[in-house]
């Protein structure tokens, strides 16, 4: 269902049935779905969805390094020790539901590869 969308890509669940898993391994797509064999293959989130974590990651904890370090004076080497951590698991926890939400919306539009359709119809395959 369209406005549940973003909640099956958070959860990782097929948008056709709501109930396979959109995924195989923590990162990795499986194949098709399980429950309703939708093949999940046909579409490739690709690198967006780590694009948006650098975009929220980097919009939320970037600030709050630089107000840390300015406002505490704090050395280097201890900024370094408490951000990268932070950069690091905010960009783990993000990205799962970050690619499940995009390929789930691929997925719901059957977005497929970018074709040419000439004038009568056919679809010229440029690859
Ligand atoms: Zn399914």
């Amino acid at each position: 269902m369209p406005g549940f969308l973003v909640l099956d890509g958070i959860k990782g669940r097929c948008p056709d049935c709501g109930s396979g898993s959109l995924f195989s391994g923590f990162l990795k797509y499986a194949t098709h779905c399980e429950v309703c064999s939708k093949d999940f293959q046909s579409e490739d989130a690709g690198d967006g969805p780590a694009v948006f974590v650098i975009f929220i990651a980097g919009f939320f904890i970037v600030p709050l390094a630089l107000v840390f370090q300015l406002a505490l004076d704090a050395p280097v080497w201890l900024t370094l020790l408490i951000w990268i951590p932070v950069i690091l698991i905010s960009s783990i926890v993000l990205l799962r539901p970050l690619r499940g939400i995009m390929l789930a919306m691929q997925l719901s539009r059957d977005s497929g590869e970018a074709r040419l359709e000439d004038k009568d119809g056919s679809i010229e395959d440029k690859s």
